[in-house]
């Protein structure tokens, strides 16, 4: 398994497997690891690891969204509390989850030395801001819906990092199983974010970190570029320029089955009228040609 980043406080393990970030934070009080994930050996690694640091700190878990590939190394863990969201302690597809992660191990014959199960939670995160004090460590969380109901972020103060789950992945466009309003809303938050916590790294659920603020708000706009053409080529019938997308994006044979899957989620949003405020500006999109041959007229 793959360290792609370490610097005194962070160590990021990415799995062979869709280059999945896992997290391991290190400050003077704690051992912080988040969403250790796939494959039975780099979870183990992740775990060795987190054994030769801990010392007498405390181990904290935090789960960014229930996605299978998030959840899957939950119980190699022995954590002293777990941190998740609200949403996803109440997900009612709880047993969906664990099925999808014992049939990706059956399928692959993977057998683990630790069972499966969905993470009980110590700590629930119920709306933005929520912070949580351990010594002079300070973790702040947002609620981030959009790519799943149940997503959330953590900013860690003292060293100037956000921890994203799977937003502002630099390897995907926008993965939205939930809801692009709330997607939205996500993106839009997060100048917000970053102005009351400052952080300058962020840690995407899965690709490279973004490891100054230009890169991750770059990330940001390319995200919203995505679902803002996305929803004119809906709204106006104008097909979606796939192959500029897949100039951007490395992997054209897996993903463009979710970018149907986007397409598909959508078109039934706009169907249900529920981008009011989109559609009137695609409105006056589609009117502008005139007003500005009106313009030029007089
Ligand atoms: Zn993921």
């Amino acid at each position: 398994m793959n360290i792609i980043y370490k610097d005194h406080n962070i160590t990021i393990f990415q799995s062979v497997l869709f280059q999945t970030n896992s997290t391991v934070v290190e400050t003077e009080d704690v051992v912080l690891v988040v969403d250790p994930a796939w494959l039975p050996d780099e979870v183990m690694t992740i775990k060795h690891y987190v054994d030769s640091v801990k010392g007498g700190k405390e181990l904290f878990l935090v789960f960014t969204h229930s996605d299978y590939d998030h959840i899957i190394g939950y119980k190699a863990f022995s954590p002293d509390k777990v941190f998740m969201s609200k949403a996803m302690e109440d997900n009612p597809n709880k047993e969906v989850v664990i099925e999808q992660a014992l049939s990706f191990d059956e399928k692959f014959y993977i057998n683990r030395p630790y069972p499966i199960e969905y993470p009980s939670a110590d700590f629930t995160v119920f709306r933005d801001g929520v912070q949580f004090k351990h010594g002079q460590t300070k973790m702040t969380f947002y609620l981030t819906p959009g790519h799943t109901a149940d997503s959330m972020m953590l900013v860690i103060w003292q060293i100037g990092l956000c921890i994203a789950g799977d937003y502002l992945c630099n390897v995907e466009f926008p993965f939205i199983y939930h809801s692009s309003i709330d997607y939205e809303e996500t993106l839009e938050k997060l100048p917000s974010i970053h102005d009351k916590n400052w952080f300058t790294r962020l840690i995407p659920g899965h690709g490279d970190p973004a490891l100054s603020i230009d890169d991750w708000l770059h990330r940001r706009t390319e995200s919203l570029a995505y679902i803002y053409a996305l929803r004119e080529s809906i709204s106006t019938g104008i097909p979606f320029d796939e192959t500029s997308l897949w100039e951007r994006y490395d992997y054209p044979r897996l993903q463009h089955k979710y970018h149907l899957d986007n397409l598909k989620l959508m078109t039934r949003e706009f169907e249900e009228g529920l981008w009011k405020w989109d559609a009137d500006l695609s409105v006056s999109v589609l009117n502008k040609p005139d007003e500005m041959q009106g313009d030029g007229d007089a």
